[in-house]
């Protein structure tokens, strides 16, 4: 395992740049929330918050796949980035196929995943578009010759939702239970975004704890070549267990996916949900939030108190189990499920943390001294 450890004024001039102009920027944030971003400054030491990246193998996403970092200068001055503005500030997500049996369980999914991107994209607003079969979509779709599951097309879908785009989107997104193919001559793609267009695709497929199984219930009993149009291999077709590890990996997924159509590049810094991925150990790894350069990206896009952000988050988490958990009454149908974030409590642990650093501005175990001199060496408001 390797380490990459960048030295704090490496961090630092990520996160602030060396240009007058951005560090004035930069200085707006409150006393508070500079010692929240440049935590991560001192990644890795005993209570910090921020963690520095780990290299497991050569088949981990840096090592496979060399990138420009890029820091906060360089996302702010690129001019190909999407900002959201007044007539274009809503993020849509559409769901492709069945996501479960129970329909009422899959509404609920979906509305989990979009409550999650709200809270995560803090300000702007998330909308489910009625949900489409995979036939209402006119995909081309395959028999995988290896793994024998369905797969539809990545180019065909991004078609049918550059269609759909409303006219106020930011962006659109598309996700599906159903595994995904790029191309004939591809094995298989997590998802695929046209960033410049603000649209992606991505399935969740391939986070079923048993998709690498022999017994993956997704695999066709028995070999069919089904024709080009009839969807009817659709019908009753295997979706995941909603579990809540699968809903941890879609959310940390989506906000990874809808990340990128900011303009917010892969990150190189630290431990960070916007770290490529290249497999579902590599992405398991991945924190579900953002090292502060990329908050600081997120934020100058969007716009929050970063306080407000993670009591969001926080309350999604958190939100009382019991109404949604109860025995079935008349005011608690069977149709409401307890939402099952028992996989978020490291996250939930780790967002109390920053606030009680943003509010406090302190480290709860730490002694009045150790805080003053840290204190001392947040970044001070320029004049
Ligand atoms: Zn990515
Ligand atoms: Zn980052």
């Amino acid at each position: 395992m390797k380490v990459i450890q960048h030295t704090a004024e490496e961090l630092r001039t990520a996160l602030v740049s060396n240009s007058k102009d951005l560090a004035k920027i930069y200085s707006k944030y409150t006393k508070e929330e500079r010692c929240l971003l440049e935590e991560g400054f001192h990644s890795g030491q005993p209570g910090s918050l921020f963690q520095p990246i780990t290299v497991h193998s050569d088949s981990d996403w840096i090592s496979a796949h060399p990138e420009e970092p890029q820091d906060f200068e360089s996302f702010y001055r690129d001019s190909y980035r999407r900002t959201p503005d007044a007539s274009h500030n809503t993020i849509y997500i559409q769901t492709i196929g069945s996501f479960g049996e129970v329909g009422a369980l899959t509404d609920q999914y979906v509305e989990w995943l979009r409550d999650y991107c709200q809270a995560f994209f803090y300000g702007l607003s998330v909308k489910l578009l009625p949900a489409v079969t995979v036939s209402e979509t006119g995909c081309s779709f395959r028999v995988n010759s290896n793994s024998n599951n369905l797969q539809i097309l990545t180019g065909d879908l991004l078609r049918f939702l550059g269609n759909k785009k409303p006219k106020d989107a930011f962006c659109i997104v598309g996700i599906t239970m159903i595994d995904l193919y790029p191309e004939d001559s591809w094995n298989f793609v997590f998802g695929q975004a046209s960033l410049s267009m603000g649209m992606g695709v991505f399935s969740f497929a391939r986070y079923d704890d048993n998709f690498y199984t022999r017994g993956y219930a997704g695999r066709l009993k028995k070999r069919i070549q089904p024709r080009r149009g009839d969807y009817s291999v659709f019908e009753g077709y295997y979706t995941p267990p909603i579990t809540s590890t699968l809903l941890l990996r879609s959310c940390k997924t989506m906000t990874h996916e809808i990340g990128h159509m900011f303009g917010i590049g892969h990150c190189q810094w630290l431990n960070c949900v916007m770290q490529g991925s290249n497999h579902l150990e590599e992405s398991d790894r991945r924190p579900l939030d953002f090292c502060p350069i990329c908050l600081r990206k997120i934020h100058v896009s969007v716009g929050f108190k970063i306080a407000e952000r993670y009591k969001a988050l926080l309350h999604w988490m958190e939100e009382d189990r019991s109404q949604t958990s109860g025995p079935e009454t008349a005011s608690h149908p069977a149709t409401c499920f307890p939402k099952p974030t028992e996989a978020f409590h490291t996250s939930q642990q780790w967002l109390r943390r920053c606030l009680d650093r943003l509010e406090t501005g302190n480290r709860s175990h730490q002694t009045q001294e150790q805080s003053a001199q840290r204190h001392a060496g947040c970044t001070g408001v320029e004049g």
